[in-house]
């Protein structure tokens, strides 16, 4: 087991990636403290039979101040210490840059921007207490690599989780802590009926034809599945990139060549 007596945050863990990413971890031996806006006490009660005192589970809004601190107050509190952040939790939206979307850019930069960026800051500030390094990874996008015509909100949040790692990642080098992004390209999870449905709305195309599109234009000749990230996911939280820092990794199929 590759994270044993290591503490990990996920947040977004209800759902997707994250949830995925949090089995996962649970499975290498970590303590998981588990963030989603809905309470996960049921979804996650037989893994928390079977990793007996390993989890613990809060309701929290990663965008909110007080939430933030009652995240990384819980894992102390509980597992006395944090040493790995998987920052998952975020939300897609999607207008025509000639319409109204003011509501649309505060939401998505107030989640995709502000909570990622602020619980990073956070749990860095645990883990310099701490004084024994850790390890952050913040979830990106492909579409932080390249505007799109109809995301262009969601792109520059994602654009942002690059710059924000790239920046912490130098800032907290020397505390030996890593700050890495992983760069999903499409992944086929509940955000995805979302965008479909956005994609139907606003390319006027029947329901699912974007998804098997997309799916079908990927080199690799699929979607990813959440668990194409479990490698990516372990391999960052752990010792085996200790020396790899300021990096974003395409998990994508080939999608975008970097
Ligand atoms: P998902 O299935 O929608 O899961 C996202 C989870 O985050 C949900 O459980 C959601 O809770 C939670 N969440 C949303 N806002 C939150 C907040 N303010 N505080 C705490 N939790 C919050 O999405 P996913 O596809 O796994 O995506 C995971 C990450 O990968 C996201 O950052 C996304 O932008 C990124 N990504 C996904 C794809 C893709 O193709 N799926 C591609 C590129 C990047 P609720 O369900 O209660 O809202």
């Amino acid at each position: 087991m590759r994270l044993e007596n290591k503490t990990a945050i996920v947040t977004g863990a209800g759902s997707g990636i994250s949830e995925e990413v949090a089995k996962t971890y649970l499975k290498e031996g970590a303590n998981c403290v588990l963030v989603d806006l809905k309470n996960l006490d049921e979804q996650f009660a037989p893994l928390a039979e079977k990793y007996k005192n390993k989890i613990a589970v809060v309701r929290a809004d990663i965008s909110k101040k007080d939430d933030i601190a009652h995240v990384v107050e819980t894992a102390v509190n509980k597992f006395n210490q944090v040493d790995i952040l998987f920052n998952g939790a975020g939300i897609f939206d999607m207008r025509s840059i000639l319409e109204e979307s003011w509501e649309v850019f505060d939401r998505l930069f107030t989640v995709n921007v502000k909570g990622t960026f602020f619980l990073m800051q956070a749990v860095a500030q645990q883990m310099v207490k701490q004084g024994k390094g850790g390890k952050i990874i913040n979830v990106s996008s492909q579409a932080g690599r390249r505007g799109e015509a109809l995301v262009s909100h969601y792109c520059a949040t994602k654009a942002a989780v690059i710059s924000y790692t790239q920046s912490a990642a130098l800032a907290l080098a020397s505390y030996h802590i890593n700050v890495n992004a992983i760069v999903p390209g499409v992944i086929d999870t509940p955000m995805w009926d979302q965008v479909d449905a956005l994609f139907a709305r606003y390319e006027n195309r029947p329901l699912g034809e974007k998804k098997k599109l997309v799916g079908e234009a990927v080199p690799l000749g699929r979607m990813g599945l959440p668990s194409d990230f479990s490698g990516a996911a372990v391999f960052f939280a752990s010792s085996e990139s200790d020396y790899i820092t300021a990096q974003a990794l395409n998990v994508d199929g080939g999608n975008w060549m970097s």
